[in-house]
C-alpha cells in the first residue's frame, strides 16, 4: 500500500491523521467533512455545486432521476464503457440507447449520438472513457441534454473546461482504483443548476431533506466522513497526478510505442489524465501474449462491449455498432501511473519491438 509506486505514500501520515480526527469527532455520515469536500470539489472541477453519494453508479442514477429521466424515456449511452454507465439508467425506469463510439479517440462523437436520437430522448450519458475528454458542447448542440460520466475524467481537461463543469451534470466515482481513489466506495454528482443539485440531496436521502417529510421515492445513497476526509487531503494532488499520467504518456510516445501499436487519441483541445493508457491493435493477442511474456501488466477491459452483455440484450436487438466492434476488439490496457518513469516505458516499448 505505502511502497514508492504509488503517489499516496508522500501522504501516509496526513491519511492516518485525519482518519484518527474523524473517529474522535464521532460524526460518520454526511458531516462537515462531506460539506468540505463538496464544497471543494465543486470548486475544483468549475461547478457550481457538489453532491456526495454512495458510488459513481448510484451518481448515475440519481442524477438522471433528478434531471427528470423517468418510465417511457430513453437514455443515449454509449456501449463501449464499463457496465454501470448503462446498469445505472434502467433503475430511473427509462431505457438505454446504445450508440457507436469513435476507436480512434474510445468517445462518442455528435455524429454517433446523433444517429441514436429519436423524439424519446430524454438525456445523453456522455463517457469521458479513460481519461479522454468527449466533445459535449457539440452534443448539446443536438439539443439534448448531457450527463457527463467523469468515474474515469479526474484530473482531465476539455477545450472548455473540467469534466464536471461541461454538461447539465456530471457523475463521479471514488473507486479506489479511479484518479482520485477513495479507501472504500464514493461518488459524486455536479452541476451548476442549484435546483437540480437540491433534487440529488434530497434523492441521496429517501426523498428527504428534514428526515421527516418524504417528498418522493429516493435512495439511501450517502458518502460518508472517512471517505471524505481521506478525499480532500488527496484532492489537492490530483491535478500533478495528472501530469504525471501525461508526462507517462510521453514517456511512451518518445519511446516509439506508436510506431508498434496505435496510441490513444486525445479528442480535440483536450489534455487527458489518461486514467488507464489503452492501446490498439489489429492482433491484439500478439500483444496480449508479449506483455505476459515480459511479465508486464495488461487489461482487456470490455472486450466484449455493454449492448452484448446478457441484461442489455432486451434493448440492444438489431443494434449495429462498428466503431465499438472494432474498439472491443483491438483495446488493450498496458500499466499507467503518476510515477511511470522512462525507464519503464522503455521496458514495455522493448517487449513489444521484439514480439511484433
Ligand atoms: C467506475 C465507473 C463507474 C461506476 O462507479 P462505481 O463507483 O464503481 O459505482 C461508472 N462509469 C464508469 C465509466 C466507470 O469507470
Amino acid at each position: 500500500m505505502w511502497d514508492s509506486a504509488t503517489p499516496l505514500a508522500p501522504l501516509q501520515g496526513e491519511l492516518r491523521a485525519v482518519v484518527e480526527r474523524v473517529l474522535d469527532s464521532g460524526r460518520f455520515v454526511l458531516g462537515p467533512e462531506v460539506q468540505a469536500f463538496e464544497r471543494e470539489f465543486a470548486q475544483w472541477c468549475g461547478a457550481g455545486h457538489a453532491v456526495g453519494v454512495a458510488n459513481g453508479t448510484d451518481a448515475i442514477t440519481i442524477a438522471l432521476r433528478a434531471m427528470g429521466v423517468g418510465a417511457g424515456d430513453e437514455v443515449v449511452v454509449p456501449s463501449f464503457t464499463f457496465y454501470a454507465s448503462a446498469e445505472a439508467i434502467p433503475p430511473t425506469g427509462a431505457r438505454p440507447v446504445f450508440c457507436d463510439v469513435d476507436p480512434d479517440t474510445y468517445c462518442v462523437t455528435p455524429e454517433t449520438v446523433a444517429a441514436a436520437l429519436t423524439p424519446r430522448t430524454k438525456a445523453v450519458l456522455v463517457v469521458h472513457l479513460f481519461g479522454n475528454v468527449a466533445p459535449v458542447a457539440e452534443i448539446e448542440a443536438l439539443g439534448v441534454p448531457v450527463l457527463e460520466d467523469a468515474a474515469q475524467a479526474a484530473g482531465s481537461v476539455g477545450p472548455t473546461g473540467r469534466p464536471g463543469a461541461l454538461g447539465t451534470a456530471a457523475t463521479f466515482s471514488f473507486y479506489p482504483s479511479k484518479n482520485l481513489g477513495a479507501f472504500g466506495d464514493g461518488g459524486m454528482v455536479t452541476t451548476s443548476e442549484e435546483a437540480l443539485a437540491e433534487r440529488v440531496r434530497t434523492l441521496r436521502f429517501h426523498g428527504s431533506r428534514d428526515k421527516v417529510t418524504y417528498s418522493e421515492l429516493g435512495y439511501n445513497s450517502r458518502l460518508d466522513e472517512l471517505q471524505a476526509a481521506i478525499l480532500r487531503v488527496q484532492l489537492p494532488h490530483l491535478d500533478g497526478w495528472a501530469d504525471g499520467r501525461r508526462a507517462a504518456g510521453e514517456h511512451y510516445r518518445a519511446a516509439g510505442l506508436g510506431e508498434l501499436v496505435a496510441l490513444p487519441a486525445a479528442t480535440e483541445g483536450s489534455a487527458p489524465a489518461w486514467h488507464l493508457f489503452v492501446v490498439g491493435h489489429p492482433e491484439v493477442e500478439r500483444v496480449e501474449a508479449a506483455l505476459a511474456a515480459g511479465g508486464i501488466g495488461h487489461q482487456a477491459y470490455y472486450r466484449t462491449p455493454v449492448h452484448l452483455q446478457a441484461p442489455m440484450r432486451r434493448w440492444s436487438e438489431g443494434v449495429e455498432l462498428p466503431g465499438t466492434a472494432i474498439a472491443a476488439a483491438r483495446h488493450l490496457a498496458i500499466p499507467m501511473s503518476s510515477v511511470l518513469s522512462r525507464a519503464q516505458a522503455d521496458e514495455v516499448v522493448a517487449a513489444l519491438r521484439a514480439a511484433l
